[in-house]
């Protein structure tokens, strides 16, 4: 937990959020500025700024991040597709820094992004 982290205070339910997952280790809850009909952010509940903070002891937390995120967008009915983004560092367009994987779907997704 860091005090000063949206994300943390999201997990602390201090910020509310539209959750859609939540389990011991993860929380999942719609983005507050969807880019797209589904956008859904899928969080370790253990603070990491960004994905290159974790290390081999997070081998199974993001091994459950990304299997949730399967099930969620399953859950979801992207059967047709979606895309993962973990958006790094400021180049890589991150704002919040605790590690989220966004689940972006539900229209068609252009290629390259931005
Ligand atoms: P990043 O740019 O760091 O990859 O993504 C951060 C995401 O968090 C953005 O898509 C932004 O819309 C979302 N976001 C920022 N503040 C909040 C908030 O208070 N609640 C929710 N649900 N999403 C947020
Ligand atoms: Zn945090």
């Amino acid at each position: 937990m860091s005090d000063d982290c949206l994300f943390c205070n999201i997990i602390a339910g201090d910020v509310p959020a539209d959750k859609v997952y939540e389990d011991e280790h993860l929380l999942a809850f719609r983005d507050i500025n969807p880019a797209a009909p589904t956008h859904i952010l899928v969080i370790p509940k253990k603070h990491l700024a960004s994905v290159m903070d974790a290390d081999a002891a997070d081998r199974e937390l993001m091994g459950r991040l990304l299997l949730a995120a399967n099930a969620i967008a399953a859950e979801q009915g992207l059967d047709e597709g979606f895309r993962y983004v973990i958006n790094t560092g400021d180049l890589g367009g991150q704002t919040v820094f605790h590690l989220h994987l966004h689940i972006i779907g539900g229209r068609r997704l252009s290629w390259p992004p931005g």
